[in-house]
Order: C-alpha cells, then sequence, then structure tokens
C-alpha cells in the first residue's frame, strides 16, 4: 500500500463522508446499517468507521484515516491485524479448497490443540460463541435431565434466547423476557442472579432442585471488565455439584486471550463444560464448547443430544485458528499483560491528571475503565458510569486515531502488534480525551 495516512496527534476532521455516504447505503438495506449492534454507535454517536483494511495495530477506514486499533475486533486479533502467517495460512488452506462437508485434518489439529491448553477432555467445533453456548445449555439439560439455567446480570452469552433474560433479577423472577420475541416460557427457564454473589446463588439453590446449570463468564467482559471475587468461581462449581447441577465456565471472550489456557489457565475452576470463541478463530468465525469425555459422549453421533452445522470445522477458520494459537506462546501473553498494563495505566494517569473519576478495572490482559467514583463489582455497580464522560472521551480519541470499543460497557483490547508509534499515538491523545470528558461532567 502506498497510501499516504493522515497523522494522527492533531485532531482528525471528525466528518467522515466515505463511512457516512457506505452507512447510507446500508442504512437502507440492513437493519440499522450494521450486523451486529454496537458497530453502529448508538452509544457514543457519530458516524460508524468503515474500516477497509488494517496491518498490525492500525485499522485504516474508507475515508484514509487510520487508528490504533485497541477493539482488536472485539477480543480474538491477539497478534493484531491481518499477521502474516494467519493471512499466509487461510491462503493456503482457501486454495486446497473452502469447505468439503467432511471431516478434515485441520479440524483435529485444532481440536488437539484446544484439548492440550485447557482442562476439557472434548471438543466441538461450531462458528459462534452463540452456538457454543446455546448447545453447552442443551447438552446440560440432556445430561442432568433438569430445565432451569442460572445466569448472572451483565453476563452476556451469545444471543441465545434463554440468555437474554439479563435486566436484573426482578425481570427475570416475573418471567418477563428481556427482548421482544424471546418467550415469556423461554425467560422463565433462565433464573438471574448479581454478579459476584454467593449468597443469591446459594438462595435459588436452596429454593429448588430443577437447575441444570450455572452459567457464567469465566471473567466477565461485557458490563466493562468486572473480576471475579476471589473463589468466586470456585463457590459456583462447589454449589452446582452438591446440587447435581453442572458449571458452564464461559471462556469465549478470555479464551486464549488471557493466558495460553485462558482464564482457567489463571485459576483452575472445576467446569464441567467450557466455551470458547473468538482468538480460537484468529479472526475467522469458529467457536467451541468442550468438557468431560462422559458428558461431551452425550452429543451426536456418540450421544443422543443433537447438534450440527455445515460449516463446523470450516477448514479456512480452522487454519487460522490454528496459526493464531501455534504463535501464541508465553512470551506473547508475558507481551499482552505488559502492553494492556501501559495502555490502562496511561489512561488512568490522564484521567486523573484531569480529575475525571474513574476506576480501572482488570480481569487478565482484558481491562475496561468506569467513568465513575464507585467500586464495580456487578452489573448495578457498573451502570453507576457517567456515559457522557465515556462519549466525550471516545470521540476525542477517535479524532486522534485511536479506535476505542464504541460504548462504555465493553473491554479494552490490547494486541501484541502495538508498537512504539501506536503507544505513542494512545498517549499523545489521552490528555485532550480526558480534558473532553472532564468538560462532559466527569469530574470528580
Ligand atoms: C462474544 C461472546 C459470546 C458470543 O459469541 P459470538 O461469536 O458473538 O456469538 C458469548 N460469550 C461471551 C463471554 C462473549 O464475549
Amino acid at each position: 500500500m502506498t497510501t499516504s495516512y493522515r497523522t494522527a496527534g492533531a485532531p482528525y476532521p471528525q466528518d467522515a463522508p466515505v463511512s457516512q455516504a457506505l452507512f447510507d447505503r446500508a442504512q437502507a438495506i440492513v437493519p440499522g446499517g450494521v450486523n451486529s449492534p454496537v458497530r453502529a454507535f448508538r452509544a457514543v454517536g457519530g458516524v460508524p468507521r468503515f474500516m477497509a483494511h488494517g496491518e498490525g495495530p492500525w485499522m485504516v477506514d474508507a475515508d484514509g484515516r487510520r487508528y490504533v486499533d485497541l477493539v482488536c475486533s472485539w477480543g480474538p486479533l491477539i497478534h493484531g491485524q491481518a499477521h502474516p502467517a494467519i493471512v499466509a495460512a487461510v491462503q493456503a488452506a482457501a486454495a486446497r479448497g473452502t469447505s468439503f462437508g467432511t471431516p478434515t485434518e485441520g479440524e483435529v489439529a485444532l481440536a488437539e490443540e484446544i484439548v492440550r491448553r485447557t482442562p476439557v477432555e472434548q471438543v466441538r467445533l461450531v462458528n459462534s460463541g452463540t452456538e457454543a453456548t446455546m448447545t453447552a445449555i442443551r447438552l446440560a439439560r440432556g445430561y442432568t435431565g433438569r430445565s432451569k439455567i442460572v445466569k448472572f446480570a451483565g453476563c452476556y452469552h451469545g444471543h441465545v434466547d434463554a440468555l437474554l433474560a439479563a435486566a436484573g433479577s426482578g425481570v427475570a423472577t416475573l418471567g418477563l423476557p428481556d427482548s421482544p420475541g424471546v418467550t415469556g416460557a423461554a425467560a422463565s427457564e433462565t433464573i438471574v442472579a448479581p454478579y459476584n454473589d454467593v449468597a443469591a446463588v446459594e438462595a435459588i439453590f436452596a429454593e429448588r432442585d430443577d437447575i441444570a446449570a450455572i452459567i457464567t463468564e469465566a471473567a466477565p467482559g461485557n458490563m466493562g471488565v468486572v473480576a471475579p471475587r476471589d473463589g468466586f468461581n470456585r463457590r459456583l462449581a462447589e454449589l452446582a455439584h452438591a446440587n447435581g447441577a453442572l458449571l458452564i465456565l464461559d471462556e469465549v471472550m478470555t479464551g486464549f486471550r488471557v493466558s495460553a489456557g485462558g482464564w482457567a489457565g489463571l485459576e483452575p475452576v472445576d467446569a464441567d463444560l467450557f466455551t470458547y470463541g473468538k482468538v480460537m478463530g484468529g479472526g475467522l468465525p469458529a467457536a467451541a464448547f468442550g468438557g468431560r469425555a462422559e458428558i461431551m459422549s452425550r452429543l451426536a453421533p456418540a450421544g443422543p443430544v443433537y447438534q450440527a452445522g455445515t460449516l463446523s470445522g470450516n477448514p479456512l477458520a480452522c487454519a487460522a485458528g490454528l496459526a493464531s494459537l501455534r504463535l501464541a506462546d508465553a512470551a506473547v501473553y508475558q507481551r499482552l499483560d505488559e502492553l494492556s498494563g501501559t495502555v490502562g495505566k496511561l489512561a488512568s494517569e490522564a484521567l486523573a491528571a484531569a480529575g475525571v473519576a474513574h476506576r480501572l478495572s482488570y480481569a487478565g490482559n482484558m481491562f475496561s475503565i468506569f467513568f465513575t467514583d464507585a467500586d464495580v463489582s456487578d452489573y448495578d455497580s457498573a451502570k453507576t458510569q457517567n456515559t457522557a464522560a465515556f462519549r466525550a472521551f471516545f470521540h476525542e480519541m477517535l479524532s486522534r486515531g485511536v479506535y476505542l470499543p464504541p460504548s462504555a460497557f465493553e473491554s479494552w483490547f490490547v494486541s501484541t502488534a502495538l508498537d512504539d508509534e501506536a503507544m505513542e499515538t494512545i498517549g499523545a491523545a489521552l490528555p485532550a480525551a480526558a480534558r473532553a470528558a472532564a468538560a462532559a461532567g466527569g469530574g470528580s
């Protein structure tokens, strides 16, 4: 590419005529103009940037403006954009054939890599995290012969009907669905508890014996990053097992991002089923669920619980995932930890200097900043943040060439591709962004 980019540092013009034109076209024929809601920028306002290409730590939009990428495709891209080894693996796989509808060696190799890194004994590959959690729940129900699922407010597990009932225990108690189109019957199968609240889960089990599974994010990143309290996950496993239920640890975000073995590599958790996605696809659609052989063998065709997928274990996705995982050695995880530590510290220092109330919150190398002066340990406390301050902060960063998640309730993600120039761009943008947040009412 010989395109010359506008240099970051000075604010970019905030108008984005090419993205705007693409967004207009999209909105005419795609609901809201996007294929996944947060991309539409509704939480921050303005024109969503349509990306044209990426390289290392950078994304370049359709208007030719370059951004440091702190979203990394919502987590998958731990090695940055268009890593040469991953691109080569996908190209080679595509040249051999894009799909066969038969088993292939790549699927076996990817499954072996997952089993080698994690507590799971057997694994089934699917195409999205949603499919993984949906099927893990079906399997838990099939295995236990029970129907109810316990989930936590603020935890996201994909758009599975029964898992969208999450707006707080009041709504869940009434069995009201969170989204139109989810039936009351589906919503009533889900019991929602506050995150990090062991007593609430104990109370649920004290009252009922029809719980098939507890599902929890290994460390939540979908209400902003909220770390599990010490022993929380362990206690969930104990409670589930003492009551004949399973624990499903959703590692779709944490898996292969926070350590070689995911969250389970940082904190052993005696979960029965694990779900993966994001990093394991290397930027292509691949996800998985796995667990003890005794449970996984209940899946068709070994057992009676049905699950299938035309493109499951797709050769391109397996090649990308395998290449990405093979690059991800101990040095990569150490680097991700260092970089996330540095970016978080720089952001927090800039906000403190501008007098902006905030909480910097980590789970492994995932982190986010809550624009609040309240300690955040669950969804209710996460919601105390000043979203207007985040909006101002976000747009100032964007205008200075740093692409943050366009919502205050999302994790920031780093890649090993962040180099000196990218870090300098972040560092140069932060003071003005922090002042904008202060001016928008984020002062303490
Ligand atoms: C992203 C995510 C999902 C859903 O995965 P999709 O591939 O978007 O369907 C499920 N669980 C968690 C924890 C996630 O972060």
